[in-house]
């Protein structure tokens, strides 16, 4: 048996194809061509096949050109329209003040901690106040924006957020939006702002850029509060060196206390060395769920260690306050009956209070 011998028995015959078979093919293939419905069949079809079949070897190889075709328009898909947005207005637009306003008290709501109410106490205690008679700006300082989707803001209508207050040299005045609830303007945040945290760092004056944008608004609202971004990083430090006082909400649960100390050192470093005045305004406990030992036992420690900075007032647990961001709405005009209004309400008091 030679060499090849094997190799040989192994080959297969070449297929014999019948010139009848091929011939066969080309009525099925010009059928494909016909049924261009489904999504599935337009992109057969743009493969067309050339009218030569060429039979080589063992294979059938049908020679194939792509045809350009005229894009089928898009199908439209609906907008889901969100009931809750609210129209973009411009600052222009403003209802005109009708008190006097005296001075203008700057508060940063933070806790690096997430997840603690940050946003929540944000957008209902500037609205509790606003309904309470006070002009009051929200300012978003949180990528996040959430405080900008909870007062029933589209992120997508924005053009301008606070980012390019922060490093566009765009007058706040300019991004503000005002009138999203009785009393109470928004300075809006997109996720834009999540660029600012690095873009900051080579920046002039990095600290400060968020005081002089709104220390300039001083005289036009009774309160201005910022919504900080769950970090210590130069938003937050922005944020602690703009304010006048801090809220620092604590979530009534078993790490209640984490990482407050380091909050407060933060606190300190700014203070002596960009902010002399800057102190803790209240501290206040939120999430409360009386029925539960564990929220009693951390409302009783939070309170022993931090005294009368602590709120008389506690945030209780309640669906409604969680479901009134999806209705673009502060817990005030959602549920004003509910424990979570009166609960905003008193703070908003509390803090005119303490003047
Ligand atoms: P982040 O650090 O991510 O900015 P945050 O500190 O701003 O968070 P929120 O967004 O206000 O915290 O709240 C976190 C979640 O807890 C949200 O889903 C919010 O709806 C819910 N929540 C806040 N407060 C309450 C409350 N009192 N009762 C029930 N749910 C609440
Ligand atoms: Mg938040």
């Amino acid at each position: 048996m030679g060499l090849f011998d094997s190799f040989r028995r192994d080959k297969k015959e070449p297929p014999t194809i019948k010139q009848t078979e091929v011939e066969e093919k080309k009525p099925q293939v010009q059928i494909k061509e016909e049924v261009v419905d489904s999504a599935e069949n337009q992109t057969k079809s743009s493969l067309q096949p050339d009218s030569d079949v060429i039979v080589d070897g063992e294979m059938v190889i049908e020679k194939v050109e792509v045809v350009e075709r005229e894009p089928e328009p898009e199908e439209a898909v609906p907008e889901i329209e969100n009931p809750a947005f609210k129209p973009i207005k411009t600052y222009s637009e403003k209802l005109p003040v009708t008190h006097v306003i005296g001075q203008t008290k700057i508060i940063s709501i933070l806790n690096q901690k997430g997840g603690v109410g940050k946003t929540t106490t944000a957008i209902n205690l500037a609205a509790a106040l606003g309904e309470l008679g006070k002009q009051v700006l929200l300012v978003d300082f949180d990528p996040q924006g959430n405080a900008t989707s909870g007062l029933g803001i589209d992120k997508r209508e924005i053009d301008q957020c606070i980012y390019d207050v922060l490093l566009n040299d765009v007058p706040i005045q300019d991004v503000i939006i005002p009138d999203v609830s009785e009393g109470l303007d928004l300075a809006p945040a997109t996720l834009n702002l999540a660029g600012a945290e690095i873009e900051l760092v080579s920046a002039i004056a990095r600290e400060s850029r968020l005081k002089d944008a709104v220390g300039s608004l001083r005289g036009r609202y009774d309160y201005i509060f910022i919504d900080c971004p769950p970090s210590l990083g130069l938003l937050t430090i922005n944020g602690l060196v703009a304010a006048d006082k801090l809220i620092i909400p604590i979530q009534c649960e078993f790490y209640a206390l984490d990482g407050v100390t380091k909050l407060l050192i933060s606190m300190k470093a700014v203070k002596e060395r960009l902010n002399p005045s800057l102190d803790v305004f209240g501290i206040l406990l939120t999430m409360y769920d009386g029925r539960t030992t564990l929220a009693k036992q951390v409302s009783r420690e939070v309170r022993n260690h931090f005294g009368d900075q602590v709120f008389e007032t506690m945030i209780p647990r309640t669906v409604k306050l969680s479901e009134a961001p999806s209705f673009g709405l502060p817990i005030t005009q959602h549920d004003p009956e509910g424990k979570g209004a009166s609960s905003y309400i008193n703070l908003a008091k509390e803090v005119i209070e303490r003047g």
